[in-house]
């Protein structure tokens, strides 16, 4: 192979996760290149997401000196969650405080943050990766055309569906669900963001926010039967009132929904996972943009520390590791019917929404 297709490190996606590990990277030490399937300027494929930047982001940013521009945020900005219970018939609101953004603007500006030593290739989806001697070979389709190269390092910040993970790591199976998410058109604007709960048809949740000119309503659900669940969700929601306008745009995903910490798998053998692809994202919220950006953070200080080595990136994950265990628990509680139905009785922490 022309040693031109040789490099230190190979990284598979470019979400937020793979974009802060590059940004923080010591560049000019590791001949680095990262693949993405998705367009740089924004056209084709979008990681679905509900685009809220939440608090532990939003620290994140600050704590990495970034400011986030005005034109990656989103009208109408959220001050509130509208948890609403079908089963039980209560609702309650809740304040809270997050950032509402288009995740895709949100994407390139973070890719906008790394720096020009790192070759970034875009629209090109990797096929295969194979490890052979001391080199992964990786082999990814750009504009139908084949290209291989290979790397002494492999970083997988490839998401829920983690090719890296499947090749190497699958022996250490995580719980996913399938995301469902539509986009309909709407001049309604709201301070809330909704949650919505209902046991008999999802052990996870469903939501209905605005952004822009447009409603988006979705829910996560076990792997089978999600289409079924989604549209029965839907005709309740109808049922209960809700108009839903012109439909402009379906997605479907899966979502890691970890029910243990040791379903987090952080690599091996010269290979290292971070976000999604290691597990790291909330199973009650499925909030994983902080997680991504923390993980490629402490990723990122491997290398710069010159301590290449999965014990060392191992012992850095303990604190986020421990901030999961106590999300895997709170999800337990949460989403026990009987106690939420308690919790949002008792009244703590609401606040009173005048209709
Ligand atoms: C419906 C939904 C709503 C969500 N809403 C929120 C929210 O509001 N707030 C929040 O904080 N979190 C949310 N999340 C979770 C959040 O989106 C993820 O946890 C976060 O994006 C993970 O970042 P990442 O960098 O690890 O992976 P990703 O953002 O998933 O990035 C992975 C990248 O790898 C690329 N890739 C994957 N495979 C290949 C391949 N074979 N070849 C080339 N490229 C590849 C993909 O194109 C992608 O760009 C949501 C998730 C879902 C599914």
């Amino acid at each position: 192979m022309n040693s031109e297709n040789v490099y230190d490190i190979i990284v598979i996606g470019m979400g937020p996760a793979s974009s802060i590990f590059l940004k923080e990277l010591n560049a000019n030490r590791y001949k680095t290149i990262c693949i993405d399937k998705k367009a740089l300027n924004g056209e084709g494929f979008n990681k679905p997401c509900g685009g809220l930047l939440a608090p532990d982001a939003q620290k994140k940013l600050a704590e990495l000196n970034l400011s986030l521009p005005l034109d990656v945020l989103v009208d109408p900005q959220i001050f509130s969650v509208k948890a609403r219970d079908i089963e039980t018939n209560i609702e309650r609101f809740y304040q809270r405080f997050y950032l509402n953004m288009d995740r895709s603007l949100f994407d390139k500006w973070l890719i906008s943050k790394i720096s020009n030593e790192i070759k970034l290739i875009d629209k090109a989806v990797v096929t295969t990766i194979n490890k052979i001697n001391d080199y992964y070979e990786v082999c990814y389709i750009l504009d139908e055309k084949e290209y291989n190269i290979k790397g002494r390092i492999l970083v997988g910040g490839d998401g829920s569906k983690s090719l890296v993970r499947k090749k190497f790591f699958g022996n250490i199976p995580i719980r996913q669900y399938v995301c469902i998410q539509e986009w309909y058109q709407s001049e309604k604007k709201s301070s809330n963001y909704m949650t919505i709960f209902d046991k008999e048809i999802t052990n996870s949740y469903g939501w209905l926010n605005y952004k822009g000119e447009q409603e988006i309503f979705g829910a996560a659900f076990p792997m089978s039967d999600s289409k079924d669940r989604f549209e029965k969700l839907k005709a309740k929601m109808i049922d209960e009132g809700h108009e839903f306008g012109e439909l402009n745009d379906r997605e479907i995903c899966q979502v890691s929904c970890p029910s243990s910490v040791n379903e987090l798998c952080y690599g091996g053998n010269g290979a290292f996972l971070i976000g999604e692809a290691a597990g790291f994202v909330s199973p009650s919220s499925l909030e994983g943009i902080s997680y991504a950006m923390d993980s490629g953070h402490l990723l990122a200080k491997v290398f710069n520390d010159d301590k290449v080595n999965i014990k060392y990136y191992s012992k850095l994950l303990k604190p986020l590791r421990k901030k999961l265990f106590i999300k895997i628990l709170k999800n337990k509680i949460l989403y026990t019917p009987i106690i939420r139905k308690w919790i949002m009785l008792s009244n703590i922490s609401t606040i009173k929404v005048i209709k």
